[in-house]
């Protein structure tokens, strides 16, 4: 970066307060050599032209070294931020890409579905003709091909340095007070040669054989020099299990590890701890990459139990695919009612999810008010038998709701059928 440039990239005509002082301070901390630099300021002195004009000092394309990470990343914790940063114009070549989740396909019949749950999304090499044109895909190719790229915190902890933004020059993080909590959150552990012990060099001796005092030594070195929190044991090792828990740390089994993957650890231990542990049946849905906060929600009970009754599996895949986490019995196979959902999001949507399962069995399911309405319509063959419908051909058709002709007189599917209603309370 040029810290040089901090003032011609101020973007309002004038300073007020202490923002030129702070761009001057700002610049001579970076030209001491220091690769990071806190300003703090208060609420409504403008850091957000600050952050602007420290992004305008990084390297740019067609200018500087191009075999160096050029633009700069502007990131911020709080979405109501970013909202900010939109409706100034003084910030207008900040161009901002949001998580899939805020943006709609626009296929036919899928323009209520977000990007997140849009068909490039659910299904496997799905080759989307529009999708040049699709509102997430556009903002994303152009933040990726500006100077500066604006957006979430959670969306740069996944996105930054990937192929489409590439290595930038500089980051700015508006907001940055909690960033321990949410680099925790995101942080990666790579373990190799530099960070676990080289057993090969090291030659332990066979765990199963170690005294409590060699075993502890070598198990404490590994999980300091590694970072690592938990350990995965196999279970014929039950002294390295014990020596692992002595030592403060977790065991987990293969289910655990299977089940978190991907899910950041911050979230796994808080949910664990709120609403139930990954061996009682927490398991994480499709939302839980995504989801910056959560809150957990009971599902109605008996439209649960309904739909499991009907299709177990599209009932977990409904659950699965708009939570952050749910809980489940039997192994993980069967959802309960208990689910996390992103903050912002209610349970409406995994309603009408559970409706569609509703849908395979009833012949017709809609809302009324605080209820869902289930209705079917049932066939009485005594009734068909008393009208001297034989049986036969004939059964199977007003079964499926057609009239029929028995000795010259026609039977409508109403004299031998009710329809049956079922109300869910969701409320
Ligand atoms: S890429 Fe296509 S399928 Fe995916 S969200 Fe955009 S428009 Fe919909």
């Amino acid at each position: 970066m040029d810290p040089s440039r901090i003032h011609d990239a101020f973007p309002a005509p004038d300073y007020r307060g202490a923002q030129e002082q702070a761009l001057d301070d700002v610049r001579a901390a970076f030209e001491a050599g220091n690769d990071v630099v806190l300003v703090r300021a208060p609420t409504g002195s403008g850091k957000s032209l600050l952050a602007r004009a420290i992004a305008g000092c990084a390297r740019q394309a067609n200018v500087d070294d191009p075999t160096k990470p050029v633009g700069a990343y502007y990131t911020t914790p709080q979405v109501s931020q970013l909202d900010d940063v939109a409706a100034d114009p003084l910030l207008s070549d900040l161009s901002i890409v949001r998580g899939k989740g805020n943006y709609k396909c626009i296929l036919p019949g899928e323009t209520d579905t977000p990007v997140n749950r849009a068909p490039c999304v659910r299904e496997t090499d799905f080759d989307c003709q529009v999708k040049h044109r699709c509102p997430y895909f556009s903002d994303r190719e152009i933040a990726a091909n500006r100077a500066i790229a604006a957006m979430t915190l959670a969306y740069f902890m996944q996105t930054a340095g990937s192929d489409v933004f590439g290595q930038r020059d500089v980051v700015v993080i508006d907001e940055a007070h909690g960033l321990g909590t949410w680099a925790e959150m995101y942080a990666t552990v790579e373990l190799g040669p530099d960070t676990v012990p080289v057993w090969d060099e090291v030659t332990p001796p066979e765990i199963g054989d170690l005294d409590d005092a060699a075993a502890r030594a070598v198990i404490r070195q590994a999980f300091e020099q590694s970072a690592a929190t938990h350990a995965l044991v196999a279970e014929d090792h039950p002294n390295v299990r014990d020596v692992v828990t002595d030592l403060g740390y977790r065991v987990i089994g293969e289910t655990w590890l299977r089940e978190t993957t991907g899910v950041p650890l911050a979230r796994v231990r808080r949910l664990e701890a709120e609403v139930a542990t990954v061996e009682a049946g927490l398991r994480f849905g499709e939302a839980a990459v995504d989801a910056d906060e959560c809150h957990d929600v009971t599902l109605p009970a008996r439209l649960v139990e309904t739909a499991r009754g009907i299709d177990q599996d599209a009932t977990l895949e409904a659950i699965h695919d708009r939570s952050v986490a749910y809980v489940t019995d039997q192994g993980g196979s069967r959802p309960a009612e208990r689910v996390v959902l992103a903050a912002g999001s209610d349970s409406e949507e995994l309603v009408e999810a559970l409706a569609d399962v509703l849908r395979q069995r009833y012949d017709a399911v809609e809302r009324d008010g605080d209820d869902l309405v289930a209705r079917e319509t049932v066939f009485y063959p005594e009734r068909a038998a008393t009208l001297g419908v034989p049986e036969g051909p004939k059964f199977g058709r007003l079964a499926a709701g057609e009239t029929v002709e028995v000795d010259g007189q026609s039977i409508p599917p109403e004299a031998v059928s009710e329809t049956r209603e079922d109300r869910f309370s969701c409320r």
